[in-house]
């Protein structure tokens, strides 16, 4: 009798243990966040690894014309001079792919992953619960990678790619509503894939960085609208938040209330006040619930951190209204399932 009453004390125990290494495991994984922009790239896609990104920048370098601006900008992504806090590049791809599934997996993040179809499928292979495969597009992809109406719809259709974006024309100095996009927003539409369109920054300096066609002009959601009105069952996100047109962002999303954003690289590249003024003031118009987490990770898996930190810390945000920007939000965007959602907070 008192051995089993010693057994089922023990049983009892071990109960307790595992229930009480469950609660623990569980408060110590953050909140399950979803990432609309992330990037699967190869170590030097930014340029020769090891290379610095502000995290935040404190400035953006003036240059005399009198210098190669392209040498006064790698001197700062090599040195970190632009900034107190830097993150640096890891200098393979496998270190890169590596260091980034684990930031995922450390801070708890389901990410909507754009790049090459073979890096992609590469890094979904590895952790097919947290990458969620994306397309990288540009007009240049026809031609470099093959990728015209016709495959991008096979890609679509198999179910195997999710979201049509980046799309990154504002770098060819396209705006989305150009006739040349048409086709692709029709069949984006008729597929019902949600597009993801670079509104705002690119690297300071970008024109001079070998993007000619870029303009500043490009950072405003108007480019949006008529892409908008000829495709209203679309939906898209403008990633960058359109910063910093502040007034523009807002009137388009007054204007349109399919269109969400995500807060992309301004999440941890943009000095600390511009950028909680900006989010704040989004916040303020009425449009916390179409404002999407987005890390833009390219080639520095330590922003990750950085950005998802910066929205915590916010004090002009509620936890609930956190929650929002981190994960219901997007969840409400990609009409994730309840099961899909119940999964994530596993
Ligand atoms: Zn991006």
């Amino acid at each position: 009798m008192k051995n089993y009453m010693l057994k089922k004390h023990l049983l009892f125990l071990s109960f307790s243990l595992l229930y009480f290494n469950i609660t623990i495991a569980q408060k110590n994984k953050p909140m399950p966040v979803i990432d609309m922009h992330l990037h699967a790239l190869n170590a030097d896609d930014q340029g020769p690894p090891p290379l610095k990104v502000g995290s935040p920048f404190d400035q953006f370098g003036a240059n005399d014309p009198h210098n190669n601006y392209g040498e006064t900008f790698m001197e700062a992504s090599k040195t970190g001079k632009w900034a107190k806090h830097n993150s640096t590049s890891p200098t393979t791809d496998d270190s890169l792919r590596k260091q980034t599934l684990r930031a995922l997996k450390e801070n708890n993040v389901f990410a909507i992953t754009s790049g090459d179809v073979a890096v992609v499928r590469n890094w979904h292979k590895e952790d097919p619960t947290r990458i969620m495969n994306a397309i990288y597009w540009d007009f240049s992809s026809v031609k470099n990678r093959g990728l015209n109406i016709d495959s991008l719809k096979c890609l679509f259709k198999s179910n195997e790619f999710k979201v049509f974006g980046e799309v990154a024309i504002q770098y060819e100095g396209y705006s989305p509503s150009d006739s040349s996009f048409e086709p692709y927003l029709k069949m984006a539409e008729e597929l019902d894939i949600p597009v993801g369109i670079h509104v705002g920054p690119g690297p300071p300096g970008v024109i001079y960085l070998g993007s000619s066609n870029y303009r500043a002009s490009l950072h405003s959601a108007f480019v949006l609208e008529e892409a908008l009105v000829k495709h209203p069952r679309l939906r898209v996100y403008a990633m960058h938040a359109g910063w910093p047109l502040i007034d523009d962002m807002i009137a388009t999303l007054y204007a349109h209330p399919q269109l969400y954003v995500d807060l992309g690289i301004i999440g941890y590249a943009v000095p600390e006040k511009e950028y909680y003024n900006y989010l704040e003031r989004i916040v303020n118009a009425g449009f916390l619930n179409r404002i999407m987490f987005g890390s833009d990770n390219m080639v520095w898996p330590g922003t990750i951190k950085v950005a998802i930190d910066r929205i915590n810390k916010a004090k002009f945000l509620s936890p609930a209204q956190k929650r929002d920007i981190l994960f219901n939000n997007a969840a409400r965007f990609l009409r994730l399932t309840e099961t899909e959602i119940k999964k994530m907070y596993q």
